[in-house]
């Protein structure tokens, strides 16, 4: 098990770090700045990278105002027009700085330009690095992405690491402080944790196997046009509030004084705890409505994707066998 929080080893995350910085930022940039500096200063936020925009337009209003205001003028061109009944619904549910920030990916992608996205042609193997002491080795971690799980996941990530003491979002207010993993959407980095005595299946099934669907999913999936996108968040917020939801103790845990945040929060790890499971065995613990919502979503970006084959290959990876020390009795 991860290192338990306690008060005296913890250190602010890097959400509670931005939000200092952002608050910091906002009141100078409010300031000193008029419209378009500040739209100058969130375009170098963005192609920095120090910082996510996701966790930026949660924190920070201007990139909200920004943005209100390019989904506006988009709806007046006639852009995404056909949309807006679907995305003001979701807007309800989950608050209008998401689906601003959704609606308006095609944008902030042009002004990302270097962002550690796969260009096509580019090399596509995942920079897998760290893992040397633990249970599994960079190599199985690497087999496991380019022979096991849909293209479209591995095509989505950038590179895999291990790193220690990774803290989980300050906004869950979970009891639980320590993470096993991070995704990072925005640079598709995934950072792992693990100590000696986590197993193989733990930190394949359980860590990686989640944290690739965070880089495939509404915030993540940019080549998936907007319309697309927007029905997928809304399939898993209903998904979510149903009764027959798979009840996931972590999901379930979630909670926020902000209704819509923690709706928000809740869809983002359902959709990654869901999504882990249903590459699994575990596939079967999985209600059917779900289990139907991913296999669409992973046939359409990866029609020749084998579910039973890719499932075989994991097992054999995650638990090579044992090679004989000794020349077997030849059978009779
Ligand atoms: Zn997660």
């Amino acid at each position: 098990m991860p290192e338990r929080y306690s008060p005296e080893n913890y250190e602010p995350s890097r959400a509670d770090k931005a939000n200092n910085l952002n608050n910091r930022l906002n009141k100078f940039a409010t300031k000193h700045l008029g419209r378009h500096g500040r739209l100058m200063f969130y375009i170098l936020f963005e192609i920095s990278g120090t910082w996510s925009a996701k966790q930026g337009i949660e924190k920070f209003p201007i990139i909200g105002e920004v943005l209100r205001s390019a989904t506006a003028q988009a709806y007046e061109k006639g852009i995404n027009r056909d949309i807006q009944p679907l995305a003001d619904s979701l807007r309800q549910e989950v608050g209008t700085a998401l689906i601003d920030y959704l609606e308006n990916m095609h944008i902030i992608r042009e002004w990302s330009g270097n962002r550690k996205i796969k260009a096509e042609g580019e090399d596509r193997k995942v920079h897998v690095t760290g893992f040397e002491s633990l249970a599994v080795n960079n190599q199985q971690i690497s087999a496991v992405m380019e022979q096991t799980i849909p293209k479209f996941l591995e095509e989505n990530t950038y590179s895999i690491s291990f790193e220690q003491n990774l803290l989980m979002s300050s906004e869950y207010n979970l009891e639980e402080k320590n993470a096993d993993g991070v995704a990072d959407y925005s640079t598709k980095e995934i950072k792992i944790s693990a100590t000696k005595s986590f197993s193989a299946s733990r930190i394949i099934n359980s860590t990686l196997l989640h944290e690739i669907w965070h880089n495939s999913d509404w915030y993540g999936a940019r080549s998936v046009p907007t319309e697309e996108r927007l029905r997928l968040l809304q399939d898993i917020i209903q998904r979510v509030k149903s009764p027959d939801r798979y009840k996931s103790d972590y999901v379930e845990s979630i909670n926020n004084p902000d209704k819509q945040k923690e709706l928000q929060y809740k869809a983002t790890e359902y959709f990654a705890e869901v999504g882990s499971k249903v590459l699994t065995n575990e596939i079967y613990t999985i209600p059917k409505a779900d289990r139907d919502l991913f296999r669409a979503y992973i046939k359409k970006h990866d029609p020749n994707f084998d579910w039973a084959k890719a499932n075989r290959r994991r097992s054999e990876i995650v638990q090579p066998k044992q090679k004989s020390k000794r020349k077997v009795h030849s059978a009779k």
